[in-house]
């Protein structure tokens, strides 16, 4: 491994923004690509205020961002935090892993003529973190409680964002979860050295401070159906994510130390939280010393091999079956693991895995790429004779996620979902064919994004007030 790759900064769980600002020399970290005061000035009044604000329009949330960029460089961050937290739940956590340059910043005029964009997306990040610093991010205060009650399944960012709506409404809500964290993806996906994690931490405390009430531990279809929680609450929001992972299926796909992206991730972000993580601890799911193969081309791919590399790795080789123009993953994801030193074997597929007990190497073959398939993409097809061979003591699949089949698990066979296995609802409502029922994020979606699923959580959230006070309306008619 390069020497450039094993310099990196310890992310201390306990730290927070104060020391993130002295210490930001890491080479790759982006979580210390960090502003000071006069930086951030300085890059909003580069803002050209062009009145087309494209950058907004790109931005899911539709973010002020002109706005909130003018107030930044004039100094008046407490009114930039207060405008840019009127759309947005976590400003902070988009300003850190949102593909910026396939949003906001990749559409910014300034960007587009050549001058380089605005840092938008580290300006979001410093705003918001600074009204931390200053005590300025305060736990709701409900002065108007209602009582009604809503259940949401899943604390990812889609259940978190309606949570927080709706509890500044005044609601009573609850939200069950699975895992022992609230934080979905956010905590247990996303590796600390992009999001870290007593940032998510702190965002779930506020809730909680808020009056969210949270049930971990808790998996809709085993700890209860789905009709058993509807008969409690007068609502329900599912927001479960997408988790099914897709899998490879070839000559020696059973053999040890083979393992899908999520378990790889899971257990590294539960370690850096301090957690026993026995796989980890014997060195199962550890790469340290090991050659390490990763088959994938998207942003969770990304995402092991520069887990692995930070968990120093002997080789990282990343096996992608198209080209580099054709990774579905972000650009600028790719060039930061070349620039670490991963080694990426474009046009390449696997096609057997060898070992006696645990995998010790993978045949592999080359590609070359086709005619245009149903999707538009052009289709990888085997180079003949082209096998080669690659050494692997690890190797993991990050080939992306598919739902799970949520009317079996859930006991709802009524439940409608799509021929992809995402739930259904109706576009404008977020609602599901059962009354009541909404849904949200990546399991209406697919794979997305956080700021995607803020987004959706936000809209299910009024759609989810509007239903209950119809209701209310209603039940009063009849009284
Ligand atoms: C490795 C990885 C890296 C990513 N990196 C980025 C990135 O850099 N930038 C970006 O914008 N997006 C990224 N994404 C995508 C992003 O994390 C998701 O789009 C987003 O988290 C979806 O939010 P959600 O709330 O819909 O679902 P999730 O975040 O998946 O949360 C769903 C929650 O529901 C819970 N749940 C599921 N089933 C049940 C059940 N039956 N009962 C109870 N609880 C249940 C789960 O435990 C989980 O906590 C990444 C995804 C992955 C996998
Ligand atoms: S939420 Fe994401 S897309 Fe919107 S301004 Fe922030 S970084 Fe850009």
């Amino acid at each position: 491994m390069p020497e450039k790759m094993l310099k990196f900064v310890d992310i201390d769980q306990q730290n927070p923004f104060k020391r993130d600002k002295i210490e930001r020399k890491a080479d790759f970290n982006e979580i210390y690509n960090e502003f000071i005061n006069e930086r951030a000035k300085e890059q909003s009044s580069r803002c050209s205020q062009c009145g087309v604000p494209f950058c907004q329009i790109h931005c899911p949330l539709s973010n002020n961002i002109p706005d909130w960029l003018k107030l930044t460089a004039e100094g008046r961050l407490q009114e930039a935090y207060q405008l840019s937290q009127s759309t947005n739940n976590m400003p902070e956590v988009c300003g850190r892993i949102c593909p910026q340059d396939r949003l906001c910043e990749g559409n910014c005029v300034i960007e587009q003529s050549g001058h380089g964009t605005v840092t938008i997306g580290s300006i979001e990040k410093y705003i918001t973190e600074t009204a931390w610093e200053n005590g300025w991010v305060k736990p709701i205060n409900v002065t108007n409680e209602i009582d009604k009650s809503i259940g949401i399944i899943g604390a990812g960012p889609a259940g978190l964002a309606c949570a927080e709506q709706l509890r500044k409404e005044g609601y009573q809500v609850t939200i069950y979860d699975r895992y022992d964290r609230p934080g979905g993806l956010l905590i247990y996906g996303i590796p600390n050295f992009k999001l870290e994690k007593f940032v998510v931490e702190r965002r779930t405390k506020l809730l909680k401070d808020s009056g969210v009430n949270f049930v971990l531990n808790f998996e809709v279809g085993k700890d209860s159906t789905l009709k058993e929680l509807k008969n409690k609450h007068e609502a329900i929001l599912i927001a479960t994510g997408v988790y099914k992972a897709r899998e490879v299926e070839l000559p020696g796909s059973n053999l040890d130390n083979i393992f899908p992206a999520m378990e790889f991730l899971t257990a590294s972000n539960k370690k850096g939280l301090g957690d026993k993580v026995e796989m980890f601890d014997n060195g199962t799911l550890n790469s340290e010393g090991k050659n390490i193969v990763i088959i994938g081309g998207g942003d969770t791919a990304m995402d092991c091999v520069r887990t692995s590399v930070r968990q120093k790795a002997k080789s990282v080789k990343c096996l992608y079956r198209r080209d580099k123009e054709n990774m579905p993953g972000s650009a600028r994801e790719v060039s930061n693991a070349e620039e670490e030193g991963v080694e990426f074997i474009w046009l390449s597929n696997p096609k057997e895995f060898k070992g006696s007990k645990k995998i010790e190497s993978l045949i592999v073959n080359k590609m070359k790429l086709g005619e245009p398939d149903d999707s538009g993409r052009r289709k990888p097809i085997i180079k003949e004779n082209s096998e080669f061979k690659i050494e692997a003591d690890i190797v993991i699949k990050a080939l992306g996620f598919d739902p799970e089949e949520l009317p079996k698990l859930f006991d709802e066979e009524k439940l409608q979902v799509t021929k992809w296995g995402t739930i259904k609802t109706d576009f404008d409502t977020m609602e599901t064919n059962i009354a009541g029922i909404f849904a949200a994020g990546d399991i209406i979606r697919g794979a997305s994004l956080v700021v995607w699923a803020i987004k959706d959580g936000r809209d299910a959230a009024e759609s989810i007030q509007k239903y209950l006070e119809l209701k209310e309306k209603q039940n009063q008619k009849v009284a």
